[in-house]
């Protein structure tokens, strides 16, 4: 049976930051995912706020112009426009970036195995066998120790007992190219419950590319119709007339923050598997980069030194201390689902203090809690 010292399941943001970050420790690892290829079925955004863009080298090629300016509207679409001094958001090339942290990950000496589905795991003397499935059947490798980085309705969570994610909202998305753009890359955003519910609707033009998309409670909506429903709204804000489609998006995005039990001594949860996802914004780049990054340092930890004490420290119940506020938010935000309530509030957030709020809500620099010790910033590693 081949063995390694730790087998990750899942090829997105968290599992690719996490192999790379163990395998230049020199731990064996083996990256598993089910999808042939990185580039197919994603299904973020894939906006990146200021705060990963300082903390993290993302390359600068799989990332477009920078974003300044908010236009926040109501569900009478009453508008309120924010601008920063500063670079907020960057939209990732994600197919291209996921691709580079592969390449980085394989020559850190990370086993790639594409196509690979992970069914289950059982426990041995020492470590874990585990059980994947491909085209050609299915394959028992041994591992010390599994993380789960396989997304938000993560089967590695079921299998080694940890928590699940139970709150969701779902999003779907469309990228368009050659779209004119007056004025300044713009990230527009929609507060109407009738086609996001629960959360927004968003049409975000860098200059290069354009994202249009809904979020919310999938119990609450029909998300393709909305999204239908709130393209056709925007003629006066983007002209689509000439627009070339290059995909569609979408997935779920566990909203219920991070949950409480993520690691024990035979693996641990990352990125969506853990919930590690701002309950408030739904942005969940940023917290699987900075959990991955926690993460691969308690792994090393505890296999260099075998000390199941290591693992204390990621405890996702300590997270959540630092995450009520945005709870408390997740919830009222769940609750109002009259418009009249939700245009009284746009109007509220004219006033000064609620001015304050919006601005810190999207250009603050608090989308996930700093982790104890704080990630180091990251040596530039892609090829
Ligand atoms: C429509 C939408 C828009 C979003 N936009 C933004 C945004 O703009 N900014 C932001 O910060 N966040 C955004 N998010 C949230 C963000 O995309 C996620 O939090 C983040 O991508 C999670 O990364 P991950 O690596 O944890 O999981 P994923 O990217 O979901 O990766 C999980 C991987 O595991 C693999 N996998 C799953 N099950 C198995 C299995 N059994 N065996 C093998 N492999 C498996 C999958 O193929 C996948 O490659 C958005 C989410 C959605 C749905």
């Amino acid at each position: 049976m081949e063995s390694y010292d730790v087998v990750i399941i899942g090829a997105g943001l968290a599992g690719l930051q996490c192999a790379c970050l163990l395998a230049e420790r020199s731990f064996r690892v083996l990256l598993v995912d089910r999808k042939a290829s990185l580039d197919r079925s994603i299904h973020t955004t894939g906006i990146f706020v200021r705060r990963t863009l300082e903390d993290f080298s993302l390359p600068e090629d799989c990332l477009g112009p920078a974003v300044r300016h908010v236009r926040l509207y109501s569900p009478a679409r009453r508008r309120m426009d924010l601008a920063s001094q500063h670079d907020e958001f960057r939209v990732g090339r994600m197919g291209l970036l996921y691709q580079r942290y592969l390449n980085r990950a394989i020559c850190a000496g990370v086993e790639w195995l594409p196509s690979s589905k992970f069914i289950d795991c059982t426990k041995l003397k020492i470590g874990m066998a585990i059980r994947l499935e491909d085209r050609s059947g299915a394959r028992v490798i041994r591992t010390r120790y599994l993380v789960g980085a396989d997304g938000a309705n993560s089967r590695v969570a079921e299998a080694l007992d940890l928590d699940r994610n139970h709150e969701w909202i779902v999003g779907v998305e469309e990228v368009f190219e050659n779209v004119p753009l007056a004025g300044p890359p713009i990230f527009h955003c929609f507060l109407d419950p009738g086609i996001a519910p629960g959360y927004l609707a968003w049409a975000v033009h860098d200059g290069e590319q354009v994202h249009i998309g809904v979020g919310g409670y999938a119990a609450r909506f029909d998300p393709v119709k909305a999204l239908n429903q709130f393209r056709a709204s925007l003629t006066d804000i983007l002209d689509l007339r000439n627009a070339h489609f290059i995909e569609r998006r979408g997935g779920r995005i566990p909203v219920g923050g991070v949950l409480r039990r993520i690691a024990n001594a035979d693996g641990l949860l990352v990125g969506d598997a853990a919930g590690a996802v701002s309950p408030l914004t739904a942005g969940g780049l940023d917290p699987c980069l900075r959990l991955s990054v926690f993460a691969a340092r308690v792994i090393g930890e505890y296999l260099e030194t075998g000390n199941p004490q290591a693992l204390a420290a990621y405890s996702g119940q300590l997270f959540r201390s630092r995450f009520v506020s945005r709870l408390w938010m997740r919830r009222l935000i769940a609750v109002v689902s009259s418009p009249l309530v939700l245009e009284m509030g746009c109007g509220l957030m004219r006033l000064p203090l609620l001015d304050s709020f919006a601005r810190h809500v999207f250009f603050g620099r608090g989308s996930f809690p700093d982790l104890q010790p704080s990630p180091a910033p990251e040596p530039v590693g892609f090829t």
